[in-house]
């Protein structure tokens, strides 16, 4: 049976009465599930779904707060043989309106607070079961659950079979449901579990959001496959995290997660020092986060690369790797080596290899990149590559030694006079600039150049950059068409709930600026 369950209760440790979650923090702080609570607790759904008698593989949308209960429904969606469907819980009526009428679930699960919209919008698309889960328990799900038998027959599965319809993160433009199957989500959490070194005695802090890749399969998968407890936040908070170090051995966060923990004094290489790792990824990590993370705690930052459509690509080695002898090296501001099992290319617009240390679009194939986007056969055909190899959308280069760097999206490549400026550049030139904390340089129209780019920065606390010194700095190291036409200091940038800054809500507020 390829059902992902099974591989993830397969490795569940002998002893069942262990500690497989404790929760801090939140309305049910201090609550102990054991392995044995897991399985029965998902069983006791998986019935309920069951009793529904749902035609195979019908969609579960989920939007609900991040609860161990909600892990408990993943698994239950997962053993039951549906397809599990998160969605990002900032996502307001329009949003959803959109997501259930392209998924068309079998049964949504929702906020209790949020039932009445919420149902509304599911029975209007043809869902027949809407649940409601709080993040303390409460809501119909559990009541129903309740009663059903807490033993329960793991469903059949093939490896291609659908498991999660995840949909990316929309930083780009509408958010595409990308299918992953058993197989996809299996070999990337047992390729991880190699690769990071999990170790019987890890112990995993888990504070990022559910609905997504980084939570949901790096983080779940990771610690799940490896018997390992996980301390568990409903929502980050920096204090409390830090605090959990001396019990924990590993750490998985977005960068904002990072420089939200360094503005901490409690951060010091003592509290830190029974910590084995520190996993980012998600968005692009500061080489100024990654240095003094360093510094305040004596750990290097292991940055990884991935997306929705494929879970995890590359990562920083954490011991030796065969394929690289000698550089284990964990470098910052790259993302590392291509998995073991990951065919990763870079080509120029024609689709042709570029040199090493070219730059260009990133192609990949591997049994961890998915089968296509749900519902959406033209974008799922225009973005695969006659010989199978999936288009990123990312850019990015590999060095004479094998790591790979992201230099940003496609999409937000500017062309210049017809010249390719790629903003990462300009925004690393400028973040070194004293004064500023962080940059963001999109394209916007112009009528001579086709399109110019625009520097959008955030100082340093007490500081005040000036924009015109600032670009007059950049010229001084740049290539003339690569400079930013004009220079904005803002209090903050734009972004979504996985911290990505959102250059598209950019690109629109400065598109007028020389047209
Ligand atoms: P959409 O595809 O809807 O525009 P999205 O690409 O942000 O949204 P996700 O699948 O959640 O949705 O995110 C994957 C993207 O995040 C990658 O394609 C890449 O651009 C970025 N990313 C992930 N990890 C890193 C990293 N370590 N460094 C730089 N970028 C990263
Ligand atoms: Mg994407």
């Amino acid at each position: 049976n390829h059902n992902l369950y099974a591989a993830l209760r397969a490795a569940f440790p002998a002893d069942l009465d262990a500690t497989a979650v404790e929760t801090v923090g939140g309305a049910t702080a201090g609550l102990r599930y054991s392995w044995r609570d897991l399985d029965r607790a998902s069983a006791m759904i998986a019935n309920l779904l069951d009793s529904l008698k749902l035609p195979p593989a019908s969609r579960i949308a989920v939007q609900v707060e991040k609860s161990v209960e909600a892990l408990i429904l993943y698994l239950a969606v997962l053993r039951s043989g549906h397809v599990f469907l998160p969605l990002n819980t900032a996502y307001q009526a329009g949003e959803i309106e959109y997501f259930v009428g392209n998924a068309e679930p079998a049964v949504v699960v929702c906020n209790p607070a949020n039932f009445g919209w919420v149902s509304k919008i599911a029975f209007h698309a043809g869902t027949r079961h809407v649940f409601t889960l709080g993040d303390d328990r409460s809501g119909t799900l559990l009541e129903r659950a309740s009663h059903q038998r807490d033993t329960h027959t793991v469903a059949r599965s093939a490896a291609d079979d659908l498991g999660v319809i995840i949909y990316t993160s929309g930083t780009t433009g509408r958010s595409k449901g990308a299918m992953l199957s058993h197989g996809n989500m299996l070999s990337n959490a047992r390729t991880l579990q190699a690769y990071w070194g999990w170790r019987a005695d890890d112990v995993l802090i888990h504070a990022l959001p559910i609905f997504h890749v980084h939570g949901l399969f790096v983080a779940i998968h990771g610690a799940l496959i490896n018997g390992s407890p996980m301390l568990w936040l409903n929502k980050f908070e920096p204090r409390a995290t830090i605090e959990l170090f001396p019990r924990a051995t590993v750490f998985m966060g977005v960068p904002t997660l990072y420089t939200r923990m360094l503005a901490e004094p409690a951060l010091t290489p003592a509290q830190a020092a029974h910590m084995r790792l520190f996993v980012s990824g998600s968005a692009p990590l500061l080489i100024e986060t990654f240095n003094e993370w360093r510094e305040r705690t004596g750990h290097t930052i292991l940055e990884r690369y991935g997306m929705s459509e494929t879970i995890m690509l590359t990562s920083n080695p954490y011991a030796e790797d065969e394929r690289y002898p000698g550089q284990t090296e964990r470098r910052g501001a790259t993302v590392g080596f291509p998995l073991p099992g990951v065919s990763l290319r870079v080509v120029d617009d024609a689709g042709r290899p570029v040199e090493t240390g070219e730059i260009g679009g990133i192609q990949v194939r591997g049994p961890n990149v998915f089968s296509g986007y749900w519902r959406m056969p033209e974008k799922t055909a225009e973005e695969f590559t006659t010989d199978g190899y999936f288009k990123t959308g990312d850019v990015g280069k590999v060095d004479e030694r094998g790591y790979v760097s992201i230099v940003g999206r496609s999409k937000d490549l500017i062309i210049s006079g017809g010249y390719n400026v790629y903003p990462a550049e300009i925004e690393g030139a400028l973040n070194e600039m004293p004064g500023v904390a962080e940059s963001a340089v999109v394209g916007v129209p112009h009528p001579d150049f086709g399109e110019v780019g625009v520097a959008v920065v955030i100082a340093r606390p007490g500081a005040t950059p000036d924009p015109e010194a600032l670009i007059g700095a950049l010229k001084a190291r740049l290539a003339n068409f690569k400079i930013p036409k004009r220079c904005f200091v803002v209090p903050e940038l734009p972004r979504n709930t996985m911290g990505k800054v959102q250059k598209n809500l950019l690109r629109d507020r400065y598109k007028g600026l020389f047209t």
